[in-house]
């Protein structure tokens, strides 16, 4: 089954606090393209599917805007 984007916006395992102050340091960031506001840095993830039969999911999190998405690599 396909994840939409709400569901992506679900599973992340962080919630922003919406204080500049509070950064969200918890996770690795790396260099990579933002595809919805062209940022060059977000925070990545993996995360197991529910199924566990397949390899886990790397997902990013822009550092500008929040857009989050999965990778297909
Ligand atoms: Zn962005």
């Amino acid at each position: 089954m396909q994840a939409t984007e709400e569901d992506l916006a679900n599973v992340a395992p962080i919630k922003v606090v919406g204080d500049k102050e509070n950064k969200l340091t918890s996770l690795p960031t790396t260099k990579i393209e933002c595809p919805k506001c062209g940022h060059d840095e977000a925070m990545w993830w993996f995360l197991q599917t529910r199924s566990g039969d397949e390899p886990p999911t790397q997902f990013y999190r822009c550092m500008k805007c929040n857009h989050t998405w999965r990778s297909y690599s």
